[in-house]
């Protein structure tokens, strides 16, 4: 048989595995703490795990990384791994650093089958879901090189939020999502709290349901226009679930949960959906009409960054602050994001591990990753 992937398990299906083995849940917390908190992969190295526990594991399970294939970093500190998920595909993560915390943008899916028209991912069609532990092991990975790398004392942790905004429409892999939130979350694993990770969405509304009753972690909803003739074109999965009942699921969401808000993430497209009357309707988009009360939302604003084959241009910045400002004066938080590695195509929408060039994903994975030196800034 073939030996399980520790790193599809949150901590109750480890549990369930220890004891089905004979061993008590103490057990499975040790071997969890083990694998999350100290980033230790070798069965023989966790000293306090009884040696016939160790003989078991060593022929039963593995920890199972992601092969790295590629690394880049950015001028401005950000980081961007390229993962071999085999079979000719590969995913991104990205870590980008900020004075007051380190934010790593996790991948989903090799591919996208939503196929929003400004993205990058979605302009390569959809390979496969990842696992649970494809997911994990980027965070993993992440965490326990940057530690290293930047000398972390013990306790300090290099990745302060959790963004699900990579490669993937996150809704569309609920099965193995959900676990792998879990780990992010468990205190024995690493700990984030269910505001510091965001899942990302296009607006999947049946599984927005889903996660609300699962595991309510922030929730942020790409909604790049304010009417359906326009979201129907840019992001097709808005014929299935259409504005009204994606703000209806919104409102739901928030429902049990006074002190959250959505952030409504919207690419601004020079000439398609950054006109003034547009920040118009989206404020009574959020608003509702009759008598419900306004979405308690913020807006992220994010410049579109182009990759061949878009056809599409970034909104010049005075229509971007312009519009901005509309949202801003009707009450609403709005902010316009920065714009971090794109110098390395690591910025929203350009990430695209598996391209269909086969050729090109190859020599990616056989390029030799490129090892950088601890940069101080990187210290979240
Ligand atoms: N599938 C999920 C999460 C991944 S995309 C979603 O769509 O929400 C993460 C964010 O990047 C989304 O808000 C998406 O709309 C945005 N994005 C995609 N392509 C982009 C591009 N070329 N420029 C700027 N943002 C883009
Ligand atoms: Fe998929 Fe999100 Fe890209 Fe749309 S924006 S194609 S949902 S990854």
């Amino acid at each position: 048989m073939a030996p399980v992937n520790l790193l599809d398990h949150d901590l109750d299906a480890l549990t369930a595995w220890c004891e089905a083995r004979g061993e008590k849940r103490f057990r499975a917390v040790q071997l969890f703490r083990w694998i999350h908190q100290k980033g230790e992969g070798d069965f023989d190295r966790m000293s306090d795990l009884a040696k016939s526990l160790r003989d078991k594991l060593a022929a039963q399970a593995v920890v199972q990384a992601l092969p790295v294939a590629g690394e880049q970093a950015s001028a401005d500190g950000t980081i961007k791994w390229l993962f071999d998920v085999g079979g000719g595909n590969a995913v991104e993560t990205v870590f980008i650093p900020e004075a007051e915390r380190g934010t790593l943008c996790v991948s989903s899916q090799a591919g996208c089958a939503v196929g929003c028209r400004f993205c990058s991912t979605g302009h390569q069609g959809f390979s496969r879901n990842l696992a649970s532990g494809e997911i994990v092991a980027q965070l993993w990975f992440a965490e326990h090189q940057l530690r290293r790398r930047l000398n972390l004392a013990p306790g300090e942790r290099a990745i302060s939020n959790v963004v699900m905004m990579g490669m993937g429409e996150p809704l569309q892999n609920y099965g193995a999502l959900l676990p792998a939130l879990r780990v992010m979350l468990d205190d024995h694993g690493y700990g984030l709290s269910r505001r510091r990770v965001t899942v990302s969405t296009s607006g999947v509304v049946p599984m927005i349901d889903r996660l609300r009753a699962d595991c309510p972690v922030a929730l942020a909803v790409s909604l790049h226009a304010p009417t359906d003739a326009l979201r129907d074109q840019l992001v097709p999965l808005n014929r299935k679930y259409p504005l009204a009942e994606l703000m209806a699921a919104c409102r739901r969401y928030l429902a049990a949960a006074p002190r959250d808000f959505i952030t409504f993430e919207y690419c601004m497209l020079d000439g398609i959906n950054d006109a003034p009357e547009q920040a118009r309707q989206l404020i009574d988009l959020v608003s509702g009409r009759g008598a419900a009360p306004r979405v308690p939302c913020k807006f992220n604003l994010i410049p579109f960054n182009p990759f061949p084959a878009s056809g599409l241009k970034r909104s010049p910045r005075e229509r971007v602050l312009a519009f901005a400002a509309i949202l801003q004066d009707a009450g609403i938080v709005t902010t316009v994001r920065r714009t971090r590695g794109d110098d390395i195509d690591a910025a929203c929408g350009q990430l695209a591990g598996e391209v269909q060039d086969r050729t090109d994903v190859q020599a990616r994975l056989t390029r030799p990753v490129i090892r950088i030196e601890p940069q101080p800034q990187v210290r979240p």
